[in-house]
Order: structure tokens, then sequence, then C-alpha cells
């Protein structure tokens, strides 16, 4: 599979890793829009939020993804607040097909977003 995030979670392709467990991995953005922006993303190729279905392995993988954004927003401080983004398809702005949160936080954030 010609994934470039399966590739940093495999460890072929270097990143940033901020966090790491059995299911997950959490890396700096290559391409910062904030002070803080690291991605989250399961180790299992999922192509987008989309393509989660409804099973309980796959809900409580989305769960899991969300519960590290927040434990990794407490270590970056960023108790003033902070976004998590999921870009879904081409309309939602995703670039890179592998299911990934944005946190992003460390200044203001813009409502609506672009
Ligand atoms: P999307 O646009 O799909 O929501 O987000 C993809 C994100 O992945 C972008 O913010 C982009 O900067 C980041 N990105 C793309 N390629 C790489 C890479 O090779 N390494 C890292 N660390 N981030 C990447
Ligand atoms: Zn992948």
């Amino acid at each position: 599979m010609d994934c470039i995030f399966c590739k940093i979670a495999a460890g072929e392709i270097p990143a940033k890793k901020l966090y790491e467990d059995e299911h997950a991995v959490a890396f700096a953005d290559i391409n910062p829009k904030a002070p803080v922006h690291l991605l989250i993303i399961p180790r299992q190729h999922i192509a987008s939020l989309a393509e989660v279905g409804a099973s309980e392995e796959e809900k409580t993988l989305v769960g899991h993804l969300h519960g590290i954004a927040n434990e990794l927003a407490r270590r970056q401080n960023l108790g003033n607040g902070y976004r998590i983004v999921i870009n879904t398809g081409p309309d939602g702005g995703q670039t890179v097909d592998h299911l990934h949160l944005h946190l992003l936080g460390g200044r203001a954030m813009h409502w609506p977003p672009g």
C-alpha cells in the first residue's frame, strides 16, 4: 500500500512522533498551520472518516483517537482551547487518504473555517 501515513506509522518515513500505542500514532504536521499542529492516525489503513463502519471496534478506534488528541492537548498546555479537524473527502479538503485527526492550538482559531 503506497500510503505515506502507513509508512510513517511503520517507521519507514521519519516523523516527529509524540505518541504511539498498539492502535494509533501521533506526530507533528510537516506544514504546521498553528503553533501546535499534530496529526493523530490509526495504524490500520482506513481511507477516511467516511470509511469508518458501524462495528464496535471501529467506533471504539475513532473514540480512542479523540482521547489521544485530548491527552496531547493537555501535554501541549492547550488549556485555553484547541480544535480537532477531520477533513473528509474532496469537499472536506482531505489531501492524504488515511484517516487523521488534526489537533490545532496555540492561537485563536477562526470560524467559520474556509
Ligand atoms: P489533510 O489535508 O488530508 O486533512 O491533511 C494532511 C496533512 O498531512 C497536511 O496538514 C499536511 O501538511 C500533512 N502531511 C502531508 N505529508 C506529510 C508528511 O510526509 N509528514 C508529515 N508529518 N505530515 C504530512
Ligand atoms: Zn494508510
